[in-house]
């Protein structure tokens, strides 16, 4: 039987997994990305769930992972003083089978990017080359590319297109045209990585504050000087901001953020010693689409955020793109026909996320701080007085419920591509 070709547009982490996904289930894969050097680490901090590091750890990446990242063994939610309003413990220390592991972005593109050189060849991973354009032609794809540099065409020809070119999806693009700009949520994202003395027990992720202004702190890898390399995001409401167009390059001036940010300080964590220090300060609006009625179309499909491009609530954007790159493999090795595989892929994965993209316009495990600011702007003394367990249990369950995250859902489910 001839072999399956597969061309994937963007060598992100969704790409990037699934390279090594189909590799790893004998199917051949070219992967297109538009970057020229994707070797210098792009990005802050990112959480991978335990889900995700499942699937990674199956791809025989554990040990990568765990040597570059940090298990996070707890998430904190305090209000905007630094309170403690619910704790709970997270990856291993809830259960899981699998850490949560927070990493930066960037580190982890590049461990995959030599995995998937290692193993397919580095001729299939191959960068500078912007995706622009494909046609259907049979049951073949052919798919056009301009080169960054000296601006000539290329075409390559494939069974399978995926587009995982990120929330400007070019692939999205040609199947939906008319569908705009992503939708700005009138709030912006202020973020850094820096070197930084740990905080509370060094394996604790923190998100203080409510709805309209709050933090997300924690570590993403151990530095070389004995610190720690810490994340933190400011985030904020900003009701008269035309929309921005995202840029994960985009920088700020850090007297800008200060002068939101530069009273919270806390007995446990001095937020503006940490702004003051940190050189560069990236800022990125929040934004997502609409879902879509179908992410396939023929043998053409999308993946991770150009499929599902949600707001970063719950941290699992990278992980739900992960996840996407397993469910299509397994498709592909149980359907024969690749325009049913992928339409099975679309209606495995599609309707989960459609609800997420739903669902984290509302807030997620946050909601928790929205209800607090709201009861006790001042702060409290006892936050049982403020806000129950039961409604704490409620918020935080749901969520992960929905997204299948749970613990029950992720330590049993049977493996995406029995090893
Ligand atoms: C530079 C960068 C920095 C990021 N930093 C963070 C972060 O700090 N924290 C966080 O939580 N999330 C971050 N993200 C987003 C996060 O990586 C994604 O939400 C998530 O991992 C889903 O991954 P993805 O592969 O679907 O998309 P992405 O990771 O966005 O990857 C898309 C890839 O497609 C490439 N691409 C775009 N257009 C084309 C085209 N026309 N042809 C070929 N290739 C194309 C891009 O260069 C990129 O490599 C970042 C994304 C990028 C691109």
């Amino acid at each position: 039987m001839k072999q399956l070709q597969v061309i994937v547009a963007g060598g992100g982490i969704g790409g990037l997994s699934l390279a090594l996904s189909l590799h790893q289930a004998g199917i051949a894969v070219r992967v297109y990305e538009a970057v020229r050097d994707p070797s210098p680490p792009l990005g802050v901090g990112i959480n991978l769930q335990p889900t995700a590091v499942r699937e990674l750890t199956e791809l025989g990446l554990g040990d990568l992972l765990s040597a570059s990242g940090i298990a996070t063994q707890r998430l904190n939610l305090c209000n905007k003083f630094g309170q403690l309003i619910h704790g709970e413990p997270r990856g291993i220390a809830a259960g899981y089978r699998w850490p949560q592991v927070s990493i930066h972005r960037g580190r982890l593109q590049v461990l995959m990017l030599r995995a998937v050189r290692d193993r397919s060849g580095a001729d299939n991973i191959r960068s500078g080359l912007r995706f622009s354009g494909f046609e259907q032609r049979g049951d073949k794809d052919v798919v056009r590319f301009i080169d960054r540099d000296s601006r000539s065409e290329l075409t390559d020809e494939a069974d399978i297109l995926v587009g995982d070119d990120g929330i400007h999806s070019a692939v999205r693009h040609q199947l939906y045209p008319a569908e705009g700009e992503p939708r700005f949520a009138q709030q912006i994202l202020w973020r850094a990585a820096i070197e930084a003395e740990p905080f509370l027990d060094g394996q604790t992720m923190v998100i203080a504050g409510h709805f309209h202004q709050r933090i997300i702190v924690y570590p993403i890898g151990k530095a070389e000087s004995g610190k720690l390399l810490t994340n933190w995001n400011c985030q904020m409401t900003v009701p008269d901001q035309a929309p921005l167009r995202e840029d994960w390059n985009r920088q700020v001036e850090k007297k800008k953020v200060l002068s939101a940010f530069g009273g919270w300080r806390f007995s446990w964590l001095d937020l503006p010693a940490l702004i003051e220090r940190s050189s560069n300060i990236y800022e990125f609006p929040l934004v997502d689409r609409d879902p879509v009625s179908a992410w396939t179309f023929g043998h053409v499909t999308l993946l991770g955020d150009a499929a599902h491009p949600m707001q970063p609530i719950g941290g699992q954007a990278g992980s739900q793109a992960i996840l996407d790159a397993r469910a299509l493999t397994r498709a592909l090795i149980e359907t024969s026909e690749p325009a049913a595989a992928l339409a099975r892929y679309d209606a495995d994965r599609r309707p989960t996320m459609n609800d997420i993209i739903l669902r984290n316009r509302n807030l997620g495990p946050e909601a928790a701080m929205q209800l607090a600011e709201e009861r006790a702007p001042n702060g409290f003394s006892r936050v049982e007085d403020v806000i129950s367990q039961d409604e704490l249990d409620v918020v935080a369950k749901s969520f992960a419920a929905a997204a299948g995250l749970d613990v029950e859902t992720v330590n049993h489910r049977p493996s995406y591509l029995s090893p």
